[in-house]
């Protein structure tokens, strides 16, 4: 959304970049000026009161700080990647998770940020200074023509993939029927969703595809079952005769898949009103994967 929509019902959320900032010396500066607590699910993440404006705080401007919600702020710690590992974010911009990724891999290892959208490639690369990260590479291409057999890519072990979606689970997107030029009931638009959900098929079948690949995170910002529930569902028996199935990200978290099919047990919710954001994670994890990474 192109407006900032004040949520007054949720927490600040803050992602400590622990590339250049511990989170106790955050908690610490924060606690200054206010009320800060750490979260109990993700080591990096602040909570402050429902409100707090940050934009402005030096620590933001910085990059030691991302104002970044708790539900986003669990997809690369869901992918897990190990230090060293080459990854590929295949839909970066503007690159949150693509630098949460490089703390949690504690600078080891090749981060791919791929971007098909230009003007967004931009914003990439300024998040991407922000954060003083190095070891991401930026590609301007579609991810869907991304070869991964190619000597570049077959050694990529983890990719996140944070498609484009409708965001219906986003606080914008909920006000969006507030403003008289949006017509209420947006994501009514089947053509619209189906159309996302054909990109978020298709996107996920090519990850199962990267020979060395041993970890995919699929993740929205949609409430929508056809983009969450279906597109996993509709791809397993891909992911399967590629050797993956889903596994449980954030087993304690109660906030599962609609029971929709067997196994989205597996799958990860987070509910708008209760977490301020709608969010959905599905992980895979191959057993057997190649790893021709190793040598
Ligand atoms: N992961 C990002 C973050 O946390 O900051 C947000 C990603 S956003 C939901 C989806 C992005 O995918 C958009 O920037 C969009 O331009 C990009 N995108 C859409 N289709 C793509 C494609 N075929 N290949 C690569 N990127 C694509």
């Amino acid at each position: 959304a192109l407006y900032e929509v004040p949520d007054v019902s949720v927490p600040r959320y803050v992602r400590v970049n622990t590339l250049k900032l511990d989170t106790d010396s955050a908690l610490c500066e924060l606690g200054k000026k206010y009320s800060v607590e750490k979260d109990n699910l993700l080591p990096d993440l602040l909570i402050l009161p429902p409100g707090t404006d940050l934009h402005d705080h030096p620590l933001v401007k910085n990059g030691s700080i991302f104002l970044q919600g708790k539900a986003s702020s669990m997809v690369a710690p869901a992918l897990a990647p190990e230090p060293g590992w080459e990854v590929l974010d295949a839909c970066a911009a503007p690159g949150n998770k693509t630098v949460h990724l490089a703390a949690f891999m504690k600078r080891k290892g090749r981060i791919i940020a791929c971007e098909l959208n230009k003007d967004r490639v931009k914003r990439l690369k300024e998040t991407i200074k922000l954060s003083g990260a190095s070891n991401i590479v930026v590609l301007n291409e579609d991810f869907l023509n991304i070869d991964p057999e190619t000597p570049s890519y077959s050694k990529v072990r983890a990719i996140l993939l944070d498609p484009s979606c409708s965001g219906s689970g986003t606080a914008a997107s909920r006000l969006d029927h507030l403003l008289p030029s949006k017509a209420a009931g947006q994501d009514t638009d089947m053509g619209r969703l189906n159309k996302l959900a054909t990109f978020q098929r298709k996107a996920l079948q090519h990850a199962f595809s990267f020979p060395a690949a041993e970890k995919v995170v699929y993740s929205t910002c949609s409430i929508n079952q056809i983009e969450n529930e279906d597109v996993v569902k509709s791809v397993l028996p891909i992911a399967e005769s590629y050797g993956f199935q889903l596994v449980t990200p954030f087993p304690q978290w109660q906030r599962r898949g609609l029971p929709v099919f067997e196994g989205s047990q597996h799958l990860l919710r987070t509910d708008p009103a209760e977490d301020g954001e709608g969010f959905f994670i599905a992980l895979f994890v191959r057993k057997d994967a190649t790893h021709s990474a190793k040598t």
